[in-house]
């Protein structure tokens, strides 16, 4: 289901365009605009949950299997030396999209810009 006014509804229906990592029938995977560290990407479910309190354990089942996958070749591809998985949930944490998603931060060196 999507939510209006949504903006990751929008783009896992493809009404918004996104630089596309990964994509199966339930997930998104996709660049951050702004990259925290290159190769900075986001995951998402195409069905709308505000945050991981929502998320239904299907889309969660669906999103997690597919993170290492993306995560490997998001290290083939950047050749970082580390990563960090995050989700911010509630605007204490930092969230500002209100549609789940997972950050998959590439680490370069511990001045990357992140951390
Ligand atoms: P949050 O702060 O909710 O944990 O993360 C939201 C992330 O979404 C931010 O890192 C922000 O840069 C990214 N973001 C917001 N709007 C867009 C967009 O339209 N396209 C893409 N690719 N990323 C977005
Ligand atoms: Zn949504």
């Amino acid at each position: 289901m999507q939510k209006e006014n949504c903006i990751f509804c929008k783009i896992a229906n493809h009404e918004i365009p996104s630089h596309k990592v990964f994509e199966n029938e339930e997930v998104l995977a996709f660049l951050d605009l702004s990259q925290v560290t290159k190769g900075h990407t986001l995951v998402i479910p195409k069905q709308h949950a505000d945050n991981i309190y929502d998320l239904s354990s299907e889309s969660a089942q669906a999103v997690f299997a597919t993170v290492p996958e993306i995560s490997r070749a998001i290290q083939q591809e950047t050749g970082a030396a580390g990563m960090n998985l995050l989700s911010n949930t509630g605007k204490v944490a930092g969230q500002s999209v209100s549609h789940f998603h997972l950050h998959l931060i590439p680490r370069h060196d511990k001045h990357d810009g992140f951390g």
